[in-house]
């Protein structure tokens, strides 16, 4: 797992590589938020540490283009008691923030809480590859980004993992409840009725001429499969 952290203060920078490494992260560090983008754009990451006021490209300005991308998990370090940074910060795409000063454990714990559920569908996944669907969309796990046509598709990080659980297995048919322990993990507070959210959300994003149901299956009364099969087979 890859952390992004983009701080443009080196001490505090120091302090949160120091605790990544221990914790067996590797780290990317960009100072500004131009680095950021090139480093985002070069090698990607699993999740990314983000200050608010940066040099070149504020945090948020940041934000808003990783996020036009990618559902990567985005943890935001804003001035303490900022309110309105958190607002602003939330409202551009990020998905939690930690004020400033912060318990380098707390943000650790953060990081846990946002990555351990896409490690879990990682692994769903396989060997981390590039999994193809119909020929046309690609689920990448190490960007957490699915593409049609080599295009990103603007989904959320729970959409994303829903869609790469059943694509790691197309032959399988998922059980709501498989999927929310394979995609989202044993602690997630959602019920089986949210899967069918996510799904009717996914088809929106993903459907196309010959394709309405966006390449998801409906199995009636148990659950959902990849619908990668040839028209003549489909029922
Ligand atoms: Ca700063």
């Amino acid at each position: 797992m890859r952390l992004l952290i983009v701080e443009d203060e080196p001490a505090i920078a120091e302090v949160v590589v120091a605790y990544a490494a221990r914790e067996g992260y590797e780290t990317l560090w960009a100072a500004d938020g131009e680095a950021a983008m090139s480093h985002w754009k070069s090698e990607g990451a699993d999740l990314v540490v983000l200050d608010l006021m940066l040099p070149k490209l504020s945090g948020l300005e940041v934000c808003r283009r990783i996020r036009a991308r990618s559902s990567v998990p985005i943890v935001m370090l804003t001035a303490r008691g900022s309110e309105d940074d958190v607002v602003a910060g939330l409202d551009a795409g990020a998905d939690d923030y930690v004020g400033k000063p912060f318990s380098p454990r707390v943000l650790m714990a953060r990081i846990r809480a946002h990555l351990r559920p896409a490690r879990e569908s990682r692994e769903a996944v396989g060997s981390g590859g590039l999994v193809r669907v119909g020929g046309r969309i690609e689920v990448d796990p190490q960007r957490v980004e699915i593409r049609k046509d080599g295009s990103a598709v603007p989904v959320t990080r729970s959409e994303f993992l829903v869609f790469s659980t059943l694509a790691s297995r197309p032959v399988r048919t998922w059980s709501r409840d498989d999927i929310i322990r394979v995609a989202l993990g044993d602690d997630y507070e959602g019920f089986d009725r949210t899967v069918d959210t996510y799904v009717k959300n996914l088809r929106r994003k993903l459907a196309e001429p010959g394709h309405e149901n966006g390449w998801i299956r409906t199995v009636y009364g148990f659950g959902y499969r990849i619908d990668d099969a040839d028209p003549e087979e489909r029922s």
